[in-house]
Protein backbone atom coordinates (compact mmCIF):
# COMPACT_ATOMS: atom_id res chain seq x y z
CA UNK A 1 0.00 0.00 0.00
CA UNK A 2 2.49 2.14 0.68
CA UNK A 3 4.66 3.81 -2.16
CA UNK A 4 7.95 2.17 -0.74
CA UNK A 5 8.14 -0.14 -3.60
CA UNK A 6 9.54 2.87 -5.74
CA UNK A 7 12.45 3.88 -3.15
CA UNK A 8 14.72 6.14 -5.59
CA UNK A 9 18.07 5.60 -4.79
CA UNK A 10 20.62 8.80 -4.00
CA UNK A 11 24.10 9.09 -3.86
CA UNK A 12 25.20 10.97 -1.08
CA UNK A 13 29.18 11.88 -0.82
CA UNK A 14 30.08 13.67 2.35
CA UNK A 15 33.07 13.20 4.33
CA UNK A 16 31.52 14.03 7.99
CA UNK A 17 30.30 10.52 8.87
CA UNK A 18 27.75 12.17 11.46
CA UNK A 19 25.98 14.60 9.25
CA UNK A 20 26.02 11.90 6.70
CA UNK A 21 24.03 9.71 9.52
CA UNK A 22 21.61 12.43 10.27
CA UNK A 23 20.95 13.09 6.49
CA UNK A 24 20.85 9.77 6.10
CA UNK A 25 18.14 9.25 8.41
CA UNK A 26 16.33 11.66 7.43
CA UNK A 27 16.05 11.43 3.73
CA UNK A 28 14.77 8.01 4.93
CA UNK A 29 11.72 8.85 6.39
CA UNK A 30 10.81 10.95 2.95
CA UNK A 31 11.46 7.40 1.60
CA UNK A 32 14.55 7.87 0.01
CA UNK A 33 17.48 5.20 -0.02
CA UNK A 34 21.31 6.42 0.08
CA UNK A 35 24.01 5.45 -0.59
CA UNK A 36 26.86 6.98 1.19
CA UNK A 37 30.66 7.08 -0.07
CA UNK A 38 33.06 9.44 2.22
CA UNK A 39 34.84 10.66 -0.87
CA UNK A 40 34.33 11.05 -4.56
CA UNK A 41 36.74 8.55 -5.47
CA UNK A 42 34.76 5.52 -6.29
CA UNK A 43 31.98 7.73 -8.39
CA UNK A 44 32.69 6.20 -11.66
CA UNK A 45 32.25 2.73 -10.65
CA UNK A 46 29.25 3.79 -8.34
CA UNK A 47 27.61 4.91 -11.27
CA UNK A 48 28.44 2.52 -13.43
CA UNK A 49 27.50 -0.67 -11.19
CA UNK A 50 24.38 1.10 -9.76
CA UNK A 51 22.37 2.50 -12.33
CA UNK A 52 19.41 2.90 -10.44
CA UNK A 53 21.27 5.95 -8.70
CA UNK A 54 18.77 8.76 -9.61
CA UNK A 55 20.39 11.91 -8.00
CA UNK A 56 23.59 12.74 -6.58
CA UNK A 57 24.30 14.87 -2.96
CA UNK A 58 27.59 16.13 -3.15
CA UNK A 59 29.78 17.83 -0.83
CA UNK A 60 31.66 20.75 -2.41
CA UNK A 61 34.63 20.20 -0.18
CA UNK A 62 36.12 16.88 1.06
CA UNK A 63 38.71 16.09 2.84
CA UNK A 64 41.35 15.88 0.10
CA UNK A 65 40.05 18.93 -1.37
CA UNK A 66 37.29 19.98 -4.46
CA UNK A 67 34.74 16.89 -5.48
CA UNK A 68 34.07 18.95 -8.58
CA UNK A 69 37.07 17.28 -10.89
CA UNK A 70 36.01 14.10 -10.32
CA UNK A 71 32.38 14.96 -11.39
CA UNK A 72 33.89 17.19 -14.64
CA UNK A 73 35.64 13.56 -15.36
CA UNK A 74 32.97 11.49 -15.65
CA UNK A 75 31.51 13.86 -18.43
CA UNK A 76 35.11 12.94 -20.15
CA UNK A 77 34.80 9.42 -19.92
CA UNK A 78 31.33 9.10 -20.69
CA UNK A 79 29.68 8.10 -17.83
CA UNK A 80 26.21 8.99 -17.83
CA UNK A 81 25.71 11.39 -15.25
CA UNK A 82 22.24 11.49 -12.65
CA UNK A 83 21.52 15.61 -11.50
CA UNK A 84 23.86 16.54 -9.04
CA UNK A 85 23.22 18.96 -5.95
CA UNK A 86 25.86 20.41 -4.03
CA UNK A 87 26.02 20.85 -0.41
CA UNK A 88 28.65 22.97 1.17
CA UNK A 89 28.79 24.88 4.32
CA UNK A 90 30.96 27.31 2.54
CA UNK A 91 29.04 30.11 0.98
CA UNK A 92 31.59 32.23 -1.12
CA UNK A 93 31.24 32.71 -5.01
CA UNK A 94 34.05 30.69 -5.35
CA UNK A 95 32.51 27.74 -4.21
CA UNK A 96 29.36 28.30 -5.42
CA UNK A 97 31.37 28.34 -8.84
CA UNK A 98 33.49 25.63 -8.84
CA UNK A 99 29.69 23.46 -7.54
CA UNK A 100 28.32 25.63 -11.44
CA UNK A 101 31.33 24.13 -12.82
CA UNK A 102 30.70 20.58 -11.93
CA UNK A 103 27.21 20.75 -13.82
CA UNK A 104 25.31 21.06 -10.45
CA UNK A 105 21.78 21.15 -10.25
CA UNK A 106 21.02 23.05 -7.35
CA UNK A 107 23.16 24.44 -4.75
CA UNK A 108 22.23 24.06 -0.52
CA UNK A 109 24.09 25.85 1.72
CA UNK A 110 24.65 23.81 5.56
CA UNK A 111 22.98 23.44 7.75
CA UNK A 112 20.33 22.28 5.03
CA UNK A 113 16.79 23.31 4.86
CA UNK A 114 15.73 19.34 4.66
CA UNK A 115 12.52 20.15 3.25
CA UNK A 116 14.17 22.15 0.80
CA UNK A 117 16.18 19.62 -0.30
CA UNK A 118 13.74 16.85 -0.55
CA UNK A 119 11.37 18.92 -2.39
CA UNK A 120 14.40 19.68 -4.76
CA UNK A 121 14.91 15.51 -4.66
CA UNK A 122 11.12 15.02 -5.40
CA UNK A 123 11.36 16.82 -8.20
CA UNK A 124 14.25 15.37 -10.21
CA UNK A 125 13.86 11.59 -8.93
CA UNK A 126 10.03 11.71 -9.44
CA UNK A 127 9.54 13.53 -12.20
CA UNK A 128 6.03 12.52 -12.54
CA UNK A 129 3.97 13.23 -16.25
CA UNK A 130 1.05 15.34 -15.59
CA UNK A 131 -1.93 14.39 -15.41
CA UNK A 132 -4.01 13.66 -19.21
CA UNK A 133 -7.14 15.97 -19.68
CA UNK A 134 -10.15 14.23 -18.98
CA UNK A 135 -12.53 15.05 -21.50
CA UNK A 136 -15.87 13.93 -22.25
CA UNK A 137 -17.51 13.81 -26.05
CA UNK A 138 -21.05 13.53 -26.45
CA UNK A 139 -22.20 12.61 -29.91
CA UNK A 140 -25.66 10.69 -30.38
CA UNK A 141 -23.49 9.32 -33.49
CA UNK A 142 -21.24 6.91 -31.69
CA UNK A 143 -18.88 6.46 -34.71
CA UNK A 144 -18.22 10.30 -35.30
CA UNK A 145 -18.09 10.50 -31.16
CA UNK A 146 -14.95 7.62 -31.51
CA UNK A 147 -14.07 9.36 -34.27
CA UNK A 148 -13.12 12.53 -32.39
CA UNK A 149 -12.45 10.73 -29.09
CA UNK A 150 -9.70 8.77 -31.22
CA UNK A 151 -8.18 12.19 -31.72
CA UNK A 152 -7.79 13.47 -28.43
CA UNK A 153 -6.46 10.30 -27.24
CA UNK A 154 -3.86 10.19 -29.64
CA UNK A 155 -3.02 13.60 -28.64
CA UNK A 156 -2.20 12.31 -24.86
CA UNK A 157 -5.87 12.96 -23.39
CA UNK A 158 -8.14 10.55 -21.86
CA UNK A 159 -11.58 11.19 -23.48
CA UNK A 160 -14.32 9.46 -23.05
CA UNK A 161 -17.75 8.95 -25.23
CA UNK A 162 -21.08 9.42 -24.61
CA UNK A 163 -23.97 8.81 -26.88
CA UNK A 164 -27.03 9.12 -24.75
CA UNK A 165 -27.13 13.25 -23.21
CA UNK A 166 -29.37 11.95 -20.61
CA UNK A 167 -26.50 10.31 -18.99
CA UNK A 168 -23.93 13.26 -19.17
CA UNK A 169 -25.06 14.85 -15.85
CA UNK A 170 -24.13 11.82 -14.01
CA UNK A 171 -21.04 11.02 -15.90
CA UNK A 172 -19.50 14.83 -15.09
CA UNK A 173 -20.67 15.01 -11.72
CA UNK A 174 -18.53 11.52 -11.13
CA UNK A 175 -15.94 11.94 -13.68
CA UNK A 176 -15.14 16.04 -13.24
CA UNK A 177 -13.69 16.33 -16.71
CA UNK A 178 -11.54 18.87 -18.10
CA UNK A 179 -13.79 19.70 -20.67
CA UNK A 180 -17.07 18.52 -22.65
CA UNK A 181 -17.59 18.59 -26.65
CA UNK A 182 -20.85 18.37 -27.30
CA UNK A 183 -22.94 17.40 -30.57
CA UNK A 184 -25.55 20.04 -31.26
CA UNK A 185 -28.19 18.25 -32.54
CA UNK A 186 -29.52 14.68 -30.83
CA UNK A 187 -32.45 13.43 -29.96
CA UNK A 188 -34.42 13.47 -26.39
CA UNK A 189 -32.38 16.64 -25.83
CA UNK A 190 -30.15 18.72 -28.07
CA UNK A 191 -26.69 20.03 -27.02
CA UNK A 192 -27.82 23.21 -26.23
CA UNK A 193 -30.57 22.34 -23.69
CA UNK A 194 -27.90 19.84 -22.01
CA UNK A 195 -25.51 22.80 -21.67
CA UNK A 196 -28.00 24.91 -20.07
CA UNK A 197 -28.57 21.92 -17.65
CA UNK A 198 -25.06 21.41 -16.58
CA UNK A 199 -24.45 25.34 -15.89
CA UNK A 200 -27.86 25.16 -13.65
CA UNK A 201 -25.13 23.83 -11.30
CA UNK A 202 -22.97 26.11 -9.69
CA UNK A 203 -20.36 23.59 -9.69
CA UNK A 204 -20.06 23.53 -13.39
CA UNK A 205 -20.24 27.21 -14.08
CA UNK A 206 -16.71 27.42 -15.19
CA UNK A 207 -16.75 23.69 -16.74
CA UNK A 208 -15.39 24.49 -20.41
CA UNK A 209 -18.20 23.53 -23.12
CA UNK A 210 -16.97 22.77 -27.32
CA UNK A 211 -19.91 22.40 -29.73
CA UNK A 212 -19.03 20.50 -32.69
CA UNK A 213 -21.29 20.92 -35.25
CA UNK A 214 -21.81 20.70 -39.12
CA UNK A 215 -24.52 23.41 -38.58
CA UNK A 216 -23.09 26.43 -40.34
CA UNK A 217 -26.42 28.20 -39.21
CA UNK A 218 -24.92 31.30 -37.88
CA UNK A 219 -27.84 32.05 -35.51
CA UNK A 220 -27.99 28.91 -33.72
CA UNK A 221 -24.22 29.06 -33.17
CA UNK A 222 -24.64 32.16 -31.74
CA UNK A 223 -27.61 30.48 -29.26
CA UNK A 224 -25.25 28.02 -28.54
CA UNK A 225 -22.61 30.72 -27.53
CA UNK A 226 -25.48 32.04 -25.03
CA UNK A 227 -26.27 29.14 -23.57
CA UNK A 228 -23.01 28.79 -22.02
CA UNK A 229 -20.56 27.21 -24.68
CA UNK A 230 -17.61 28.07 -24.53
CA UNK A 231 -16.41 27.72 -28.46
CA UNK A 232 -18.32 26.38 -31.58
CA UNK A 233 -16.22 24.29 -34.02
CA UNK A 234 -17.93 23.49 -37.04
CA UNK A 235 -17.32 19.81 -39.13
CA UNK A 236 -15.56 18.61 -40.89
CA UNK A 237 -12.47 20.33 -38.54
CA UNK A 238 -9.07 20.07 -39.09
CA UNK A 239 -7.40 17.68 -36.61
CA UNK A 240 -4.75 19.75 -35.26
CA UNK A 241 -7.15 22.47 -34.70
CA UNK A 242 -9.31 20.58 -32.63
CA UNK A 243 -6.82 19.08 -30.37
CA UNK A 244 -5.26 22.15 -29.99
CA UNK A 245 -9.06 23.96 -29.14
CA UNK A 246 -9.64 21.32 -26.83
CA UNK A 247 -5.96 21.36 -25.34
CA UNK A 248 -5.92 24.78 -24.51
CA UNK A 249 -9.00 24.98 -22.52
CA UNK A 250 -8.90 22.10 -21.02
CA UNK A 251 -5.62 23.47 -19.10
CA UNK A 252 -6.65 26.66 -18.30
CA UNK A 253 -9.85 25.43 -16.49
CA UNK A 254 -7.55 22.78 -14.57
CA UNK A 255 -5.00 25.48 -13.85
CA UNK A 256 -7.81 27.62 -12.77
CA UNK A 257 -9.40 25.17 -10.63
CA UNK A 258 -6.14 23.83 -9.18
CA UNK A 259 -6.03 27.32 -7.83
CA UNK A 260 -9.31 27.78 -6.52
CA UNK A 261 -9.11 23.97 -4.74
CA UNK A 262 -5.91 23.83 -3.21
CA UNK A 263 -4.73 25.35 0.11
CA UNK A 264 -2.19 28.35 -0.08
CA UNK A 265 0.53 27.08 2.18
CA UNK A 266 0.69 23.64 1.66
CA UNK A 267 -0.98 23.13 -2.29
CA UNK A 268 -3.52 20.47 -0.94
CA UNK A 269 -6.54 20.10 -1.54
CA UNK A 270 -8.35 23.01 0.70
CA UNK A 271 -10.98 22.09 3.27
CA UNK A 272 -14.48 22.69 0.92
CA UNK A 273 -12.53 20.73 -1.75
CA UNK A 274 -11.68 17.37 0.49
CA UNK A 275 -14.97 17.31 1.36
CA UNK A 276 -16.35 17.55 -2.01
CA UNK A 277 -14.00 14.63 -3.04
CA UNK A 278 -15.22 12.73 0.09
CA UNK A 279 -19.10 12.71 -1.14
CA UNK A 280 -17.52 12.03 -4.76
CA UNK A 281 -15.49 8.51 -3.40
CA UNK A 282 -18.38 7.81 -0.89
CA UNK A 283 -21.25 7.72 -4.30
CA UNK A 284 -18.21 5.87 -6.09
CA UNK A 285 -17.30 3.19 -3.10
CA UNK A 286 -20.92 2.92 -2.90
CA UNK A 287 -21.70 1.70 -6.51
CA UNK A 288 -18.78 -0.38 -6.63
CA UNK A 289 -19.45 -2.25 -3.69
CA UNK A 290 -15.87 -1.39 -2.25
CA UNK A 291 -14.17 -0.08 1.27
CA UNK A 292 -13.45 3.91 1.69
CA UNK A 293 -11.65 4.97 4.74
CA UNK A 294 -11.45 8.79 6.11
CA UNK A 295 -8.86 9.87 8.57
CA UNK A 296 -7.82 12.98 10.31
CA UNK A 297 -4.61 13.70 11.36
CA UNK A 298 -3.99 16.56 13.31
CA UNK A 299 -0.07 17.90 15.08
CA UNK A 300 -0.10 16.92 18.75
CA UNK A 301 0.73 20.32 20.87
CA UNK A 302 1.00 22.42 17.84
CA UNK A 303 0.15 25.66 19.63
CA UNK A 304 3.85 25.14 21.50
CA UNK A 305 5.74 24.76 18.84
CA UNK A 306 4.45 28.16 17.43
CA UNK A 307 4.71 29.68 20.60
CA UNK A 308 8.90 27.99 21.65
CA UNK A 309 9.77 29.00 17.65
CA UNK A 310 7.39 30.85 16.22
CA UNK A 311 5.04 30.91 13.33
CA UNK A 312 7.36 30.35 10.50
CA UNK A 313 8.90 27.26 11.98
CA UNK A 314 5.34 26.13 12.69
CA UNK A 315 4.42 26.48 8.67
CA UNK A 316 7.72 24.49 8.08
CA UNK A 317 6.14 21.20 10.56
CA UNK A 318 3.02 21.59 8.73
CA UNK A 319 4.94 21.60 5.48
CA UNK A 320 6.60 18.57 6.35
CA UNK A 321 4.15 16.28 7.27
CA UNK A 322 2.33 17.82 3.83
CA UNK A 323 5.28 16.44 2.05
CA UNK A 324 4.97 12.98 4.17
CA UNK A 325 1.20 12.16 3.19
CA UNK A 326 2.34 12.99 -0.24
CA UNK A 327 4.84 10.82 -0.69
CA UNK A 328 3.68 7.92 1.56
CA UNK A 329 -0.19 8.08 0.15
CA UNK A 330 -0.82 6.45 -2.91
CA UNK A 331 -1.89 8.41 -6.20
CA UNK A 332 -5.47 7.46 -5.90
CA UNK A 333 -5.63 8.36 -1.91
CA UNK A 334 -6.55 12.57 -1.60
CA UNK A 335 -4.95 14.38 1.25
CA UNK A 336 -6.55 17.96 2.07
CA UNK A 337 -5.56 20.77 4.61
CA UNK A 338 -8.72 20.04 7.23
CA UNK A 339 -7.96 23.22 8.94
CA UNK A 340 -4.96 24.91 10.61
CA UNK A 341 -2.86 22.14 11.89
CA UNK A 342 -5.32 19.44 10.58
CA UNK A 343 -5.24 17.43 7.82
CA UNK A 344 -7.67 14.97 5.93
CA UNK A 345 -7.16 12.00 3.71
CA UNK A 346 -9.47 9.84 1.80
CA UNK A 347 -8.45 6.33 1.47
CA UNK A 348 -10.49 4.63 -1.91
CA UNK A 349 -10.91 0.34 -1.80
CA UNK A 350 -9.26 0.68 1.19
CA UNK A 351 -11.14 -0.43 4.56
CA UNK A 352 -10.48 0.80 8.28
CA UNK A 353 -7.80 -1.77 9.37
CA UNK A 354 -5.61 -1.31 5.95
CA UNK A 355 -6.18 2.72 6.80
CA UNK A 356 -5.11 2.05 9.83
CA UNK A 357 -1.84 0.15 9.33
CA UNK A 358 -1.14 2.91 6.67
CA UNK A 359 -1.92 6.11 8.97
CA UNK A 360 0.18 4.45 11.89
CA UNK A 361 3.18 3.61 9.31
CA UNK A 362 3.12 7.49 8.53
CA UNK A 363 3.21 8.36 12.14
CA UNK A 364 6.08 6.52 12.96
CA UNK A 365 7.68 8.09 10.25
CA UNK A 366 6.64 11.30 11.17
CA UNK A 367 7.69 11.45 14.66
CA UNK A 368 11.35 10.47 13.33
CA UNK A 369 11.47 13.60 11.37
CA UNK A 370 14.13 15.88 12.95
CA UNK A 371 12.86 19.77 12.64
CA UNK A 372 16.03 21.70 12.92
CA UNK A 373 14.87 25.84 13.78
CA UNK A 374 17.73 28.53 15.02
CA UNK A 375 20.47 25.87 16.16
CA UNK A 376 18.75 23.36 17.86
CA UNK A 377 16.26 20.54 17.42
CA UNK A 378 12.54 19.11 18.24
CA UNK A 379 10.37 16.30 16.94
CA UNK A 380 6.52 16.59 16.23
CA UNK A 381 3.73 13.78 16.24
CA UNK A 382 0.25 13.81 15.49
CA UNK A 383 -2.69 12.22 16.19
CA UNK A 384 -5.46 10.20 13.42
CA UNK A 385 -8.47 9.65 14.13
CA UNK A 386 -10.03 7.07 11.33
CA UNK A 387 -13.96 6.08 10.13
CA UNK A 388 -14.82 3.50 7.13
CA UNK A 389 -17.51 3.00 5.02
CA UNK A 390 -19.50 0.37 5.02
CA UNK A 391 -18.41 -0.14 8.88
CA UNK A 392 -19.79 3.64 9.40
CA UNK A 393 -22.79 5.12 7.56
CA UNK A 394 -21.72 7.15 4.94
CA UNK A 395 -23.04 10.54 6.75
CA UNK A 396 -21.05 9.63 9.87
CA UNK A 397 -17.77 9.56 8.28
CA UNK A 398 -16.44 13.06 9.04
CA UNK A 399 -17.87 12.89 12.73
CA UNK A 400 -16.92 9.29 13.68
CA UNK A 401 -13.42 9.81 12.35
CA UNK A 402 -13.20 13.60 14.78
CA UNK A 403 -14.68 11.63 17.69
CA UNK A 404 -11.54 8.60 17.08
CA UNK A 405 -9.02 11.74 16.89
CA UNK A 406 -10.63 13.19 19.70
CA UNK A 407 -10.13 9.51 21.34
CA UNK A 408 -6.27 9.60 19.99
CA UNK A 409 -6.20 13.21 21.92
CA UNK A 410 -7.30 11.72 24.98
CA UNK A 411 -5.46 8.31 25.22
CA UNK A 412 -2.48 10.77 25.45
CA UNK A 413 -1.95 11.59 21.79
CA UNK A 414 1.02 10.58 19.22
CA UNK A 415 -1.61 7.55 17.93
CA UNK A 416 -3.91 6.18 15.01
CA UNK A 417 -7.21 5.45 16.59
CA UNK A 418 -9.92 3.23 14.77
CA UNK A 419 -13.82 3.77 14.69
CA UNK A 420 -16.48 1.11 13.60
CA UNK A 421 -19.47 1.66 12.71
CA UNK A 422 -21.63 0.14 15.97
CA UNK A 423 -18.39 1.10 18.01
CA UNK A 424 -19.40 4.48 17.78
CA UNK A 425 -18.98 4.89 21.28
CA UNK A 426 -15.92 2.60 22.04
CA UNK A 427 -13.21 3.20 19.71
CA UNK A 428 -10.52 0.69 20.16
CA UNK A 429 -6.96 1.79 19.32
CA UNK A 430 -4.72 -0.22 16.73
CA UNK A 431 -2.18 0.00 18.00
CA UNK A 432 -0.65 1.27 21.80
CA UNK A 433 1.81 3.88 20.32
CA UNK A 434 4.54 4.98 22.69
CA UNK A 435 4.18 8.30 23.76
CA UNK A 436 5.45 11.19 22.21
CA UNK A 437 9.11 12.79 22.68
P1 LIG B 1 -3.62 19.29 20.39
O1 LIG B 1 -2.54 18.28 20.59
O2 LIG B 1 -4.72 19.12 21.37
O3 LIG B 1 -4.12 19.31 19.00
O4 LIG B 1 -2.96 20.70 20.73
P2 LIG B 1 -2.62 21.85 19.72
O5 LIG B 1 -1.77 22.82 20.43
O6 LIG B 1 -2.06 21.26 18.48
O7 LIG B 1 -4.05 22.37 19.37
P3 LIG B 1 -4.72 23.79 19.45
O8 LIG B 1 -5.99 23.62 18.67
O9 LIG B 1 -4.80 24.26 20.86
O10 LIG B 1 -3.74 24.76 18.70
C1 LIG B 1 -3.51 24.66 17.33
C2 LIG B 1 -2.48 25.66 16.97
O11 LIG B 1 -2.16 25.57 15.59
C3 LIG B 1 -2.93 27.08 17.20
C4 LIG B 1 -2.69 27.78 15.90
O12 LIG B 1 -2.04 29.01 16.09
C5 LIG B 1 -1.78 26.86 15.15
N1 LIG B 1 -1.95 26.97 13.71
C6 LIG B 1 -3.05 26.81 12.99
N2 LIG B 1 -2.80 27.02 11.68
C7 LIG B 1 -1.49 27.32 11.57
C8 LIG B 1 -0.62 27.65 10.48
O13 LIG B 1 -1.00 27.71 9.32
N3 LIG B 1 0.68 27.90 10.77
C9 LIG B 1 1.15 27.84 12.04
N4 LIG B 1 2.43 28.08 12.24
N5 LIG B 1 0.36 27.56 13.08
C10 LIG B 1 -0.94 27.30 12.87
MG1 LIG C 1 -3.28 20.04 17.24
MG1 LIG D 1 -6.32 21.42 16.17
Amino acid sequence: MLKNAIQPTILFIEDSESFATMLTEQLTQYGFRTLWRPTADTLDQDLRSNPDILAIICDVFLEHGSAAPQVRALRKIGTPCPPIVFISGNLSFTTRLEAARAHATAFFPKPLDIGALVDCLEALTRPSAPEPYDIVVVDDARAIAEYHASLLNEAGMRARVLTDPVRVYDAILEQEPDLLVLDLHMPVCSGVELAAVIRQDPRFVGLPIVFLSGDQDLDRRIGAMRFGADDFLVKPIDPRFFVSSVAVRAARYREMRSRISQDSLTGLLNHTSIKRQLDIEISRAQRARKPVSFALVDLDHFKRVNDRFGHPVGDEVILSLCRLLTQRLRKSDLAGRYGGEEFAVILPDTDLHQAGHLLDEIRLAFRQIVHYPMGTSFHCTFSCGIASYPDAAPEHLISFADKALYEAKRLSRDRVTLIGGNAAKNPAAIKPSPPAT
